[in-house]
């Protein structure tokens, strides 16, 4: 089959033109070419029209193939670039080459032009297909479908960005969360779909009552946030007020007229909290005051919190729990989505308070890192799960296990010791352990954080980026880190079968996980039909209530023994 070729042709001789012309026919290609030997008629040329690909001279008259490389990337475009040049000496090549040309072809060896176009133009359409999942899944990850406004990641993102800024110039900042009252009722009565379309509604006189430099943001249900830089409290009063007054007017809803009231709560930086999630989850305590007093508007009050006196007594009683052997572990099998069988399990907190009973890790974990107990507590983790892995490898099973670090482990300087020195003890080799991160960990401190990791990959464990689309780390990124594994979050797989947009998302990371040759897992797999799903879209792993939930030890090896999953073969 002919395929059509855009070619441009940076070169002065129309013989030498005609002779690459000629070869790419030779080819196969039907090229449709313009010959151009200036800057000037360069850039009107990539002004025009599209390219596939640029084949320059190295020297000409006026011009030559560095600039011409130069003014293509200028000009922010990604073709192939293939200098034609006679001979110019190897170190000049190198050196275009390292600037960004694609290849460097001799005059006189012309038959490597085609073997060269044909795997640039592929290699151009595998950057295009990556950089297009890439943006697919950066608008899927961080705006809200329903509503078009920032979701929750992006929120934080800019909750984080908006943080660092009013620390640096000494100001304070808002956060406004609000929530609607008795939508519960309208969704219920009237219909998802006339539910979906008040969102929308309220979404746009949101975006309305703020200014371009603040964000609104949907965080899920009929929960929106506001996010107002350099605001004090005062400002974000006003703000309230102004969003209760665009609130005022009925909202007419597939013909049907209501009014809508919502309640605000409201914390301000540094006042009451320093990061993203004390200035969130506090204005989530101020705004259920204000939908218990049913006054609108609540500026937070630490009077009012009872959370963090709980908290602050479960702090006192996490120290003793440690050592009172409260703690103990659950594991939940990995299983192979080629093989069907297990191939690691990960560790998974758990407290057994002698009063409250059972207290899942989302309720200490957080509170844990605040208080510097993560430390002692990951290291419990760590040589329980070892110890574990060490039983297991005695009965002849190679498991390894995962163990999830926190933020401030990843910052701290003798967690690679320790580490090495807990699987010393516990004679397990480094492959045995994977170690699971977070992406909001590592762009808390990234310079530090990848320090630690390159330690930590370097001795031989594994590193699992765990909980992949939920932060708001740049995917650029993901390829310098030192990662073997990617997880994607449970909130796009366990509804990924009827939910096309978080379909998009699993199937994007997949394809983008592989192409930086990293494994795939999805977590959160809760039926046969998300299975057989990434089963056909070549996930490498999952896990999942389906197959297999968190389980204590000894009901794990039982289940090793019995599951069809389980590994009856070792
Ligand atoms: P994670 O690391 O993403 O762990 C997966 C969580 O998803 C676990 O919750 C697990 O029980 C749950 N899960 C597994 N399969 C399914 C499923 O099919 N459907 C649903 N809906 N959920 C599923 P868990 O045990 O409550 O842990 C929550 C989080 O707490 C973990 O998320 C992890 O970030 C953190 N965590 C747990 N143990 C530790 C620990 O030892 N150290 C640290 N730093 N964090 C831990
Ligand atoms: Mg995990
Ligand atoms: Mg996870």
């Amino acid at each position: 089959m002919i395929q059509l070729l855009r070619v441009l042709i940076v070169e002065d001789s129309k013989d030498d033109a005609a002779l690459l012309v000629r070869e790419l026919e030779r080819g196969g290609y039907k090229p449709e070419f313009k010959q151009v030997d200036t800057a000037a008629s360069m850039s009107d040329a990539l002004d025009q029209q599209t390219w596939d690909v640029v084949l320059a001279d190295y020297s000409l008259p006026q011009f030559d193939g560095p600039s011409a490389l130069a003014l293509l990337q200028g000009k922010g475009f990604d073709l192939p670039f293939i200098i034609v040049s006679g001979s110019v000496g190897e170190d000049i090549a190198v050196a275009v080459m390292r600037a960004g040309a694609h290849d460097y072809i001799m005059k006189n060896n012309l038959s490597r032009l085609i073997p060269a176009v044909e795997r640039e133009l592929k290699e151009a359409a595998e950057r295009r297909e990556h950089r297009k999942a890439e943006e697919t899944i950066r608008y899927l990850a961080y705006y809200d479908g329903l509503t078009n406004l920032p979701n929750r990641s992006l929120l934080q993102d800019r909750l984080q960005q908006a943080i660092l800024t009013a620390q640096r110039d000494n100001k304070p900042l808002a956060l406004l969360l609000m929530d609607l009252d008795h939508f519960k009722e309208i969704n219920d009565t009237l219909g998802h779909h006339c539910g979906d379309l008040l969102l929308q509604q309220v979404g746009l006189r949101l975006r309305h009552v703020l200014r371009e430099s603040d964000t609104a943001a949907r965080l899920g249900g009929d929960e929106f946030a506001m996010l107002l830089p350099l605001a004090a409290s005062e400002h974000a009063m006003l703000v309230a007020q102004k969003v209760f007054k665009a609130m005022e007017a009925p909202f007419i809803v597939e013909g049907l007229t209501m009014n809508v009231e919502a309640s605000i709560g409201i914390t301000i930086y540094p006042d009451h909290g320093a990061n993203p999630e004390g200035l969130m989850q506090r204005a989530d305590v101020a705004m259920y005051e204000a939908k218990q007093k049913g006054s609108g508007c609540v500026i937070y009050d630490s009077a009012h919190d009872r959370h963090s006196h709980r908290r602050l007594t479960l702090m006192g009683e996490l120290r003793h729990a440690i050592d009172d052997g409260q703690l103990f572990l659950h594991y939940q099998p990995k299983i192979s989505l080629q093989t069907g069988r297990v191939i690691g399990v990960e560790a998974l907190v758990r407290w057994l308070h002698p009063q409250h009973g059972m207290i899942p890790p989302v309720q200490f974990i957080a509170p844990a890192e605040q208080t510097g107990l993560i430390k002692p507590l990951t290291l419990w983790v760590l040589n329980t799960a070892l110890g574990q892995c060490r039983t297991w490898r005695r009965t002849g099973l190679e498991l390894p296990v995962s163990v999830n670090l926190s933020a401030r482990n990843l910052h701290d300087p003798q967690l690679p010791d320790q580490v090495a020195g807990l699987l010393q003890s516990n004679g397990v080799p480094p492959a045995g352990l994977a170690l699971e991160i977070t992406e909001s960990i590592i762009m808390a401190d990234p310079a530090h954080a990848l320090e630690t990791l390159l330690r930590l990959s370097k001795m031989g464990i594994q590193i699992s980026l765990d909980d992949f689309g939920t932060g708001y780390s740049s995917l650029g990124y993901l390829k310098k880190l030192p990662v073997h594994e990617i997880k994607i979050d449970k909130s796009f797989v366990t509804d990924m079968v009827r939910d096309e947009s978080d379909e998009m998302i699993v199937r994007s990371t997949i394809d983008l996980g592989h192409n930086l040759g990293r494994r795939v897992v999805a977590e959160g797999v809760e039926q046969q039909a998300t299975w057989e799903r990434l089963t056909a879209l070549g996930c490498d792993a999952a896990q999942g209530y389906y197959m297999g939930r968190p389980i204590p030890a000894a009901e794990l090896t039982r289940w090793l023994g019995e599951s069809p999953y389980g590994l009856k073969s070792v």
